[in-house]
Parts: C-alpha cells; structure tokens; sequence
C-alpha cells in the first residue's frame, strides 16, 4: 500500500531523512519511535504529501505521490480521503465554528448529501464519546477534547489510513486510555494505523511493528513492536529510554 524508496529529505541545507525505505501493507499498526528531532513528523508529512522526497520516491498503492500530481484537486481529493492525518497540535486542525460543523467538513468537501453528512457526523461523535460538545466552540475547548473532534473529523472521511503524530500528548490517562482503545479498534477494523509516539505505557496491544529513528534521521531498526520495546539496551543506545 505504503512504499517509501530511499528517500531523502531537506529543509534548506538540513537533511532531516536520509535513506528511508519502507513498505507497509494495508491492515498494519505501525508506531514510529525516536528521539526529537529525528524526522518521526517528518516522515509522516511525507506519508500525507504535506512535503515531498528530495530524493527517492514514496508511492501509495503503486502511485507515485509528488507535487504535480497533487496539484490535481481530483487526484489530491481522493488521496486525502485516504489517507487521514492527525496533526500532533490539533489548533493547527480545528477551524470551525462549532465541533459539528467541523466534523461534518470534511464529508461535506466530499460532496455527500447532507443527511449522510449528519449521519457521519452522529457517528463519530458517538464513537469519540463527544456528543456533549457538538455545539461548543473547537477553539475553546481543552486539549483532551481538541484531540477527540480532530481525530473525528479525519474519521468523517473514512479513511483508509490512519497517521496520527505523538496523538497521547498533552492528554490525561483517561484519555490516553480511550484513545487506546480506539486505536485498537480501528485497527481490528481494518484501518492502517502509522502512529509517532513517546507513550511506551499507554500504547500496550496498539502496534505490532515499530520504526526506529535514529538521531542521525535514519531508520536503525524495523522490526516487531514488542521486541523493540523489551530490549532495554538498545533503546538505551539510541536515547529513547
Ligand atoms: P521528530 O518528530 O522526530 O521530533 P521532526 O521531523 O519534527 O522530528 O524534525 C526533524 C528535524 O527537522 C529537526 O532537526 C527539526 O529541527 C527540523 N525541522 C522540522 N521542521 C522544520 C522546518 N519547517 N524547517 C527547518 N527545519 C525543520
Ligand atoms: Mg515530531
């Protein structure tokens, strides 16, 4: 589904990606794990063609996704739609002027019918566990909340692929607890979860493989959540833990 060929990427003179290859298969939960700054956000605005290989290609279901061919609203429509990106400061996300009309955005530049829109809509503010905030304003609401309506807004659209980035920040256990369980749901679901995280303690069952970023932004180990997790003295080496 997911094909990412020796990519490279810069900002101005700063390599921030060097050398990435890696395929993922729909129906895979993936967590990106690294220390700051090692490119785990830069990788996921490449996943979503916010940003572009300097070098290298990155495909999506055999497709090379670049610049020109997101220029296309067609082509970048149906791409989005796909792929569903979760920013990691969800201010940057919320935009509306209430949580149901910026639910029901999303639907709503698909051109569904507006009783599909609230159908989708109702839907995932029940699946959220938002219903009470469907008329407050996103903008004021807290972190937790902000998080919940971001992540309902990209699951208005149905997306294949799920990217969040660093999804447990700033949220309370309980939240992190819910949000848990959602990931695992959707996952069992069938939805690709491609996750960046620092929250070993809150993730436990969520991912079955991990992608290690090294300070150096390379990728120094793929390989199953689990093992990468109990060997203390790697993660040690590479300053995750
Ligand atoms: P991570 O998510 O693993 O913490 P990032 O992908 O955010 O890492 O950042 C990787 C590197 O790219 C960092 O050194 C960061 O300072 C740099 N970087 C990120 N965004 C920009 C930008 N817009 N312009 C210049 N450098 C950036
Ligand atoms: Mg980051």
């Amino acid at each position: 589904m997911i094909e990412v060929k020796d990519v490279y990427f810069k900002y101005k003179d700063t390599q921030v990606l060097r050398e990435i290859n890696v395929n993922i298969e729909e129906g895979e939960s993936i967590a990106l794990i690294g220390p700051n700054g090692s490119g785990k956000s830069t990788f996921l605005k490449l996943i979503n063609g916010v940003i572009f290989p300097t070098r290298g290609t990155y495909s999506f279901n055999g497709e090379e996704i670049n610049s020109k061919k997101l220029d296309d609203s067609n082509f970048s429509k149906a791409f989005h739609k796909k792929v569903g990106f979760i920013f990691q400061n969800s201010d940057a996300q919320l935009f509306c002027s209430n949580v149901y009309e910026e639910i029901a955005f999303g639907p709503r530049q698909m051109g569904l019918d507006e009783e599909e829109v609230d159908r989708r809509v109702c839907d995932c503010l029940r699946l959220l566990d938002i219903e009470d905030l469907k008329y407050r304003e996103p903008y004021n609401l807290s972190g937790g909340e902000k998080k919940r309506t971001a992540i309902a807004c990209v699951l208005s659209m149905n997306p294949e692929v799920l990217v969040l980035d660093e999804p447990m920040n700033g949220i309370d256990p309980k939240g992190k607890n819910f949000l848990r369980e959602l990931l695992i749901k959707l996952n069992l679901s069938g939805k690709t979860i491609i996750c960046s995280t620092h929250d070993f303690q809150y993730v436990e069952g969520v991912f079955k493989r991990a992608l290690v970023f090294s300070e150096e932004h390379s990728i120094v180990r793929d390989d199953s959540y689990d093992a990468v997790i109990n060997d203390n003295d790697f993660l040690v080496k590479y300053n995750i833990k």
